[in-house]
């Protein structure tokens, strides 16, 4: 007897392009939600976009509420819960980098209520996703929510974001690759459910990354649009899988070790290209694509080392020996990488001097 099933929750409405931020109203209108939207914010994207946001709700009639955090933390998310509850809010949009979003999604999470993305970066791809995260203590505290019901992402806003904050996101996409391998391993050697649709999708995601490296360019309106779409197909990949899967493979694992590790931890997608590049390897070895990876990463001038990044290669070693005990996903680094084979890794890829 056939007894499969599956729920794929997508974006209804996904919008990008040059000025589509005065389109936000229109492309909520559509959803038919009701009540009041709350815009989440932080101060930056507030000037840059959010308040463009709130007058046009207000333009158009339902009353918008706007809270502004000033940083990713529980406290923040709770604040905008206690806000959201106060205001009667129907539905959040979320109005940022990251941190607004992540913290708009685990409010949305938490009041039972839906959520508008609108990204002011490009620099990962929780913009599209339900996935998110906020640090607490010396932890993470993370959701898989729903993903939101719209995205619109205005090429205009974000070819003005901070140029190492789009070649963040690519390379988030590019560890894609990685991340596919590892759920293939999983699935050969732990059976992990895989979805050859949502594993093909996000993989050829990276690639037309790769082949548009040459025209991911700082200043370029069009590098945003190439960045934002693959950023919102492999969203997709994670919706039709229904995990994270496809996008965060060991590479996110040793990530977000070095998150705890490191003084001061580089970017998320930064983080994960150079773990990319590692896991690759220890995929498969001297001859495989790691080299592909690196260059990939150079050209669209992402680190590919430690002192790129800005972290000791001490924490470089100690995430990648450790990376596999965070969480229950099971990954190239297996039961643990010991530490002559992380050195190994780590300076033939010329991840970290070594001497
Ligand atoms: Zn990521």
């Amino acid at each position: 007897m056939f007894e499969k099933s599956t729920w794929i929750r997508l974006p209804r409405n996904v919008v990008v392009g040059h000025g589509v931020l005065d389109r936000t109203v229109e492309a909520v209108a559509e959803l038919h939600l009701t009540g009041r939207p709350l815009v989440v914010t932080s101060p930056t994207p507030r000037e840059v976009a959010a308040e463009r946001v709130v007058e046009g709700f207000a333009a158009a009639g339902p009353d918008p509420a706007m809270a502004v955090v000033a940083e990713a933390s529980f406290g923040a998310v709770e604040e905008v819960i206690d806000t959201a509850r106060e205001a009667d809010a129907g539905f959040l949009v979320g109005v940022g980098g990251g941190k607004a979003i992540d913290i708009t999604k685990m409010a949305a999470d938490e009041l039972g209520i839906g959520f508008v993305s609108v990204p002011t970066a490009a620099s990962h791809d929780g913009i599209v996703s339900g996935r998110g995260s906020v640090p607490e203590e010396d932890t993470r505290h993370s959701v898989a929510a729903e993903p939101p019901l719209a995205v619109v992402a205005d090429t205009e806003i974000l070819a003005d974001a901070p140029w190492r904050l789009t070649t963040a996101g690519c390379a988030d996409i590019i560890s894609n690759y990685t991340a596919v391998k590892d759920w293939q391993l999983a699935n050969r050697l732990k059976h992990v459910e895989y979805s050859e649709y949502a594993g093909a999708l996000s993989q050829m995601t990276a690639e037309m990354l790769v082949e548009n490296a040459d025209s991911i360019k700082q200043g370029l309106e069009e590098s945003a649009w190439i960045v934002v779409k693959a950023l919102v197909s492999s969203g997709v990949a994670m919706s039709i899988a229904g995990s994270s899967r496809p996008a965060s493979g060991a590479e996110h694992l040793i990530s977000h070790q070095l998150d705890r590790l490191a003084d001061n931890p580089g970017l998320h997608g930064h983080q994960v290209g150079v773990g990319s590049i590692l896991t690759e390897y220890l995929h498969t070895g001297h001859n495989g694509r790691w080299r592909a990876i690196r260059d990939a990463l150079r050209s669209i001038d992402a680190p590919t080392t430690a002192a790129e990044l800005g972290i000791s290669d001490d924490d470089v070693l100690e995430a990648l020996t450790t990376a596999h005990e965070i969480r229950d996903r099971y990954t190239i680094l297996g039961n643990g990488v010991s530490l002559d084979a992380a050195y190994e890794t780590a300076t033939v890829t010329g991840v970290i001097d070594g001497d």
